[in-house]
């Protein structure tokens, strides 16, 4: 049988592959950065993303690369606590945690027992064709390769998507989002708490990761976007803000420093045509306002491998991956939007109506909100017990 050829080694061609492995099918990944990029942030898995990783074999806690998360904290610009999310109390309830990770440990744990022949970096496609047995890939050197599937896992500026489908859709923000990390110290939440600041066109997150670290976002909105440029700007902007936001500006090393703009992609309503289908942001771009495009990736890497274990042929397995994926990613892509979009306004009056709403929500409404979210209609995650059985012709 041809392999599935899977582009991109992020967190969503990475648990693909493993979740192909897991059934026995065969796949290769290429990517065309020449090793595992380091750093990246900390990312909060929540319990969806987490039974994914179950369902890889992937314990984070227990591999001590994660720490519980227990409580999410929300504050406003000016010190007022406004709320405190019992995290640990829904986990409880859906039998699974939710977890703070740096994002490269997730990567190392998604890449352990990855078979070095599965794998090829600095692999740069140029050009895919629907074949009779499926697809294939030429790539910048010339190689060519033919899959059963190939499965674009490429990311928000997909090559794969853009073909399929074309270029295009692509939505700025107006956003961009510093992060850092720094060493904590008495002031930094505890690991386990996550703290959010919410303010006039800005925002800041800060996560006690557990592992010598406190990783940081800081948030800047399309007007005072102009005028942050770099550490000394950023460190301005956040000044006068609670929970140490200026101690964790400055204190980062200026190599520790990185700065994206936020952008998403309209969403599509089919993502696979013949054997080519697509994964991850290169399918649904979230903005990270949820903290859901792992989550959302992993759900659907996981359940796009169970798809391919058990339906005759390609093209049905893309159709169910579809009829269970599309609309739940969607929706949770549509919400992060929503959120970007109105969390963090202008005025005053908004500012003030935002922090007066979370203030007086009780904790059982955010666990409620939380819940929907986290609790799709349909599990695609089965747990994928290693079977003998290719379910691809
Ligand atoms: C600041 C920030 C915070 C976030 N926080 C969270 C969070 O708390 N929780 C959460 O669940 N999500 C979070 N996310 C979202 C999450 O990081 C992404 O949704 C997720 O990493 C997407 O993974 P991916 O594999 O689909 O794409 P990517 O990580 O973009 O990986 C795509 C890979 O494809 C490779 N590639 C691209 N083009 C080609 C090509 N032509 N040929 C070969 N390889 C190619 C790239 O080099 C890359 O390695 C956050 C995102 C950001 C930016």
């Amino acid at each position: 049988m041809l392999p599935i050829q899977i582009l991109g080694a992020g967190v969503a061609g990475l648990s693909l592959a493993r979740a192909l492995r897991r059934r026995d099918l065969p796949s290769t990944v290429y990517e065309k950065a020449p090793a595992l990029r380091d750093g990246g942030g900390a990312l909060t898995l929540w319990s969806n993303g987490v039974k994914a990783l179950e369902a890889l074999g992937i314990d984070l806690v227990a591999a001590g690369r994660a720490v519980r998360l227990e409580r999410a904290e929300l504050w406003s610009e000016q010190g007022q606590r406004l709320a405190a999310i019992p995290v640990e109390e829904m986990n409880r309830r859906l039998g699974c945690p939710s977890v703070v990770v740096r994002r490269s440990d997730l990567m190392a744990a998604l890449l352990e027992d990855t078979p070095s022949g599965d794998l090829r970096w600095s692999a740069a496609v140029e050009e895919l064709c629907h074949t009779e047995r499926g697809a294939a890939l030429r790539f910048a050197d010339g190689t060519e390769v033919e899959g059963a599937a190939v499965v674009g896992a490429d990311g928000l500026h997909s090559f794969v998507r853009d073909r399929l489908f074309g270029a295009g859709g692509l939505r700025p923000t107006g956003q961009d989002i510093w992060m850092g990390y720094v060493p904590p110290d008495r002031n930094s939440p505890p690991p386990g708490v996550t703290v959010g600041v919410v303010g006039r066109g800005q925002r800041f997150w800060i996560a006690n990761t557990g592992n010598g670290e406190v990783h940081w976002y800081a948030v800047v909105g399309p007007s005072r976007r102009a005028g942050v440029r770099d550490q000394a700007d950023l460190a301005r902007a956040f000044q006068a803000w609670p929970n140490g936001a200026l101690r964790f500006i400055e204190d980062t090393p200026p190599e520790a420093l990185k700065v994206v703009d936020i952008t998403d992609r309209a969403p599509l309503q089919r993502w696979s045509i013949g054997s080519v289908t697509l994964l991850g942001n290169a399918a649904h771009p979230h903005t990270p306002d949820l903290g859901q495009g792992a989550c959302q990736a992993l759900e659907s890497a996981v359940c796009l491998a169970e798809s391919l274990a058990t339906a005759p042929t390609v093209p049905e397995a893309l159709g169910r991956y579809e009829a269970l994926r599309v609309e739940r990613a969607n929706t949770v892509q549509r919400w992060s939007r929503l959120v970007s979009d109105t969390s963090m306004p202008e005025e005053r009056a908004r500012c003030a109506l935002r922090d007066l709403s979370c203030r007086l929500a009780p904790p059982a409404q955010w666990l409620a909100s939380l819940e929907t979210l986290l609790v799709p209609g349909t599990p695609p995650w089965r747990a994928l017990a290693p079977s003998g059985s290719l379910g691809v012709q």
